[in-house]
């Protein structure tokens, strides 16, 4: 007997041809479920209008298509950004935040747009993959309220076929997934890649490998286990210190594993998968934006085919450092380009709607 609760995108195309097989239904049902799910976005039993009322009813009383109630939603004030606080049956929270970039049709409010010039057409969802997070990084609003549970990747599913049902609406669609919400991907490794994977299926979502970018703050096997399968989506590691002391001053996963470690980690990725490497750097003023960190930064990641992603810290309740100001970012990036090493300075999205990882959620509980 199903669960009655069993979250319909927790189940993969076998795990569901087998549940109709259970159901006496022939296995083509599942296959039209899976195209109600995953192209039209269908979340309701009687929308499913290509199939029999009794199978209908059936999938009433034996599955649930949402896993939470949308709690609060959130524009930014330029409009662009928009976030998402979910709440679970458990009564824990998770949010997921879309940044579109570039395309002033996007945005009724204003006629251009203030960041991502050259990025037309840009809708990127950053989603959630554990309630809280047990990394404990000390600027990260997630990491200030602990860990509560991992997502199950219908979890991880559900935040994108929200905002994907959304967008259809107005005829658009999601076109970057970045698993860089609240949670560490590689901690919940089996359940992101089997939400990663299912979304990827040319037979459903369909979404592209390489629009998918997976954040981690650098669990050294996960790093080797991910470059070992080979998927062709996008790394990102959270670096943001160029010596063990300050690192593990800031990430407490750095006493487990060292630079160096992860360095070495992300070399075999790069050479596993031919794929370049993102580093993530938060730059907060005179801790890890001076010229020195900067040069120490690129004598540590020459040769490796990689890219810095620079963005200001973003303000949280718990932690008191200060976002480094235009100037010390534009400097930072000057010595590493200078050294051979491409960076880019994000601008702070949605931040008057508590964007960064985890605020919304912090602000709420
Ligand atoms: N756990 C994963 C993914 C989620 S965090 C990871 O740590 O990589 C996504 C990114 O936001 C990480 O690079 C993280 O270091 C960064 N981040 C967290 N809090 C931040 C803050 N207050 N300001 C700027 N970046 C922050
Ligand atoms: Fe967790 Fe990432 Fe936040 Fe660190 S930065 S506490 S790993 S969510």
């Amino acid at each position: 007997m199903p669960d009655i609760n069993m979250l319909i995108y927790d189940l993969d195309l076998p795990t569901l041809t087998n549940l109709l097989k259970e159901w006496n239904e022939p296995a083509y049902r599942a296959k039209q479920i899976w195209q109600g799910l995953y192209q039209h976005f269908w979340d309701s039993p009687e929308q499913f209008s290509n199939l029999p009322k009794s199978l209908r009813g059936k999938l009433a009383e034996s599955v649930t298509f949402s896993p939470f109630n949308v709690k609060v939603f959130l524009d930014s004030s330029d409009g662009y950004t928009r976030k998402t606080l979910f709440e679970l049956p458990d009564r824990n929270l998770i949010e997921a935040v879309l940044m579109r970039y570039g395309d002033p049709a996007d945005n009724p409010q204003i006629a251009t747009s203030p960041t991502g010039r050259g990025a037309k057409n840009r809708r990127t969802l950053c989603i959630s993959t554990q309630a809280g997070c047990a990394m404990g990084c000390v600027f990260c609003a997630t990491g200030q309220m602990g860990f509560k549970r991992h997502l199950s990747s219908g979890e991880i599913i559900a935040q994108v076929m929200y905002y994907a049902r959304m967008l259809k609406e107005v005829n658009q669609s999601v076109t970057n997934i970045v698993f860089m919400g609240m949670g560490e991907p590689f901690h919940n490794y089996d359940n992101s890649m089997a939400a990663l994977d299912r979304l990827n299926d040319p037979e459903g979502y369909n979404f592209g490998a390489r629009r998918f970018t997976v954040s981690t703050v650098g669990l050294v096997p996960m790093i080797r286990r991910f470059a070992d399968e080979k998927r062709q989506v996008n790394l990102a590691i959270s670096l943001h210190a160029a010596d063990d002391e300050s690192r593990a001053s800031m990430l407490p996963i750095n006493r487990k594993y060292k630079i160096d470690e992860v360095i070495d980690a992300c070399r075999y990725y790069v050479n596993q998968t031919g794929r370049r490497i993102t580093f993530e750097w938060a730059l907060i003023h005179g801790v890890n934006d001076t010229p020195e960190v900067a040069k120490k930064l690129a004598a540590r990641l020459k040769g490796l085919l990689c890219h810095v992603n620079a963005i200001p810290l973003n303000p949280t309740a718990g932690y008191h450092g200060k976002a480094t100001d235009r100037g010390g970012a534009a400097t930072f990036k000057e010595l590493l380009e200078q050294a051979g090493i491409p960076c880019t300075i994000r601008m702070r999205r949605g931040i008057n709607i508590q964007a960064g990882c985890g605020q919304l959620a912090g602000s709420v509980i």
